[in-house]
């Protein structure tokens, strides 16, 4: 037997569970359907556990944040700011605090608290459906049939696809919302990793582990170049941490071959500053040998990497360190650089970019241009944005935005 309601949500992530607390509020009747045993998988590990809910800043500067779909996202954004997320979630008992960089986190920083409010603001007027993984969506005349795994037929009138993105699929984003959209006559916009770790092809697995802060960064390569200033971490085989993460943002949709990524480890001094600067360390540790002079200019662990880097002989003097050898020390220090092998996979990736293509939605209603009665929200939409709680804020703008047009329109016949 067909069970009907007038908007079936597919997905109880931020974006679903946002949509489907809307249309309940218009009136709408309004089914959730979940493949996971719970709401809000991938909200769980959101913030480190804490959930960096929103970023409390004016919208034009939170739209500078937003790498693509910051003309798509105005309208949803204006409409449903951050201040709009801050006074619902304190409507729904939970206190939030604001930190660095305007980031926004509940006080108990406990993602699960931010589930919970979310979810019973979806469920207050609506059904939530778990372990019901989608896997078939028809428009039949003026309703959409749904088929799940297993075996159950659900009718709408209007459907929300809200099946976020393609990573970190073990939280249920494995990509069927741009399956579901392209059978139903969508262009999906290649996803691709981004805010991904960045692959190198020059070994720094000596400096695992290693965390550089104030550092300057740039990438470059066949027409771009981007920069960054803040803290970097090594991996096993690249670069993560604050800035390699904004970075590879900018250039996942670039030929990354031959790309370069270099770091500036003294951004703050010209080269003639940190000669002079290397010069008097070189005087006060005149009799000591290169590796055991230069704890002042650099941390410990990064030292032998450093000497080996500028094929210098850490067991020189340093008084017999010639003009040409310190000037390659400076440059690396100034410039030190590595081969760009990829971005990590998008398994990998905090989220994806990509996804279905803007033009084919309304940016206000987030209902497709194409299929009447058809929304596409969150991740699944081709948008992304940079850290600091701005990509759950565009899943709840979006959502907000479907539901209220959605579930509107339903109740005015
Ligand atoms: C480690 C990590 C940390 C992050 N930290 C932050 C942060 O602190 N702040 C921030 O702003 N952003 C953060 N993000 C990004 C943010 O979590 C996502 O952008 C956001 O959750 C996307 O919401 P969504 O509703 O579009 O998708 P999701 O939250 O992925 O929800 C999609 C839901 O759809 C369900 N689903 C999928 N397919 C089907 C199907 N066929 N049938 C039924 N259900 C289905 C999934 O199970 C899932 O529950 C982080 C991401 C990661 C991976």
């Amino acid at each position: 037997m067909k069970r009907y309601s007038d908007i079936i949500v597919i997905g109880a992530g931020a974006s679903g569970l946002a949509a489907a607390g809307k249309a309940a509020e218009k009136g709408a009747s309004v089914t959730v359907l979940e493949r996971n045993e719970k709401a809000g998988k991938k909200l769980y590990i959101t913030g480190k556990g804490r959930c960096n809910l929103t970023n409390n800043c004016e919208t034009r500067d939170f739209l500078s944040n937003v790498v693509n779909g910051q003309k798509f996202l105005q309208s949803s954004l204006y409409r449903f700011p951050p201040s709009y997320t801050v006074e619902l979630f304190e409507s729904l008992g939970v206190k939030l605090k604001t930190e660095r960089g305007n980031r926004v986190f509940p006080v108990s920083d406990k993602s699960s608290d931010i589930i919970k409010a979310l979810k019973e603001y979806a469920t207050a007027n609506s059904e939530l459906v778990l372990n019901e993984r989608v896997t078939d969506i028809k428009k039949v005349s003026e309703t959409f049939e749904i088929k799940t795994e297993r075996g159950n037929v659900f009718e709408s009138a209007k459907i929300v696809i809200a099946c976020g993105g393609k990573s970190y699929s073990s939280t249920g984003s494995s990509g069927d919302g741009y399956t579901f959209a392209s059978r139903l006559g969508h262009t999906v916009v290649k996803p691709v990793a981004a805010l991904a770790p960045i692959k190198l092809r020059t070994s720094v697995s000596a400096i695992e582990g290693l965390s550089l802060k104030n550092v300057g960064v740039t990438v470059s390569g066949d027409g771009f170049s981007e920069s960054g200033f803040g803290e970097l971490l090594f991996t096993s085989d690249g670069v993560s941490g604050p800035v390699p993460l904004t970075l590879s943002s900018l250039i996942n949709r670039k030929n990354l071959k031959g790309a370069v990524l270099k770091i500036d480890l003294k951004p703050a001094l010209s080269d003639e500053k940190l000669d002079i600067r290397i010069l008097s360390d070189f005087q006060k540790y005149s009799n000591k040998q290169l590796k055991n002079a230069l704890f002042d200019l650099l941390p410990r662990s990064l030292i032998p990497f450093i000497i080996d880097y500028c094929r210098l002989n850490g067991e020189n003097a340093v008084n017999n360190i010639t003009r040409k050898e310190r000037e390659r020390l400076l440059n690396s220090l100034k410039g030190l650089s590595f081969e760009i092998d990829s971005l990590y996979g998008i398994e990998h990736a905090i989220v994806t970019s990509g996804g279905v293509s803007l033009k084919e939605i309304n940016p206000t209603t987030m209902e497709s241009k194409l299929v009447k009665g058809l929304y596409v929200v969150g991740e699944t939409l081709d948008v992304d944005a940079l850290t600091g709680g701005f990509n759950i804020q565009i899943a709840l703008s979006t959502g907000f935005a479907a539901g209220e047009s959605a579930g509107g329109s339903i109740n005015n016949g």
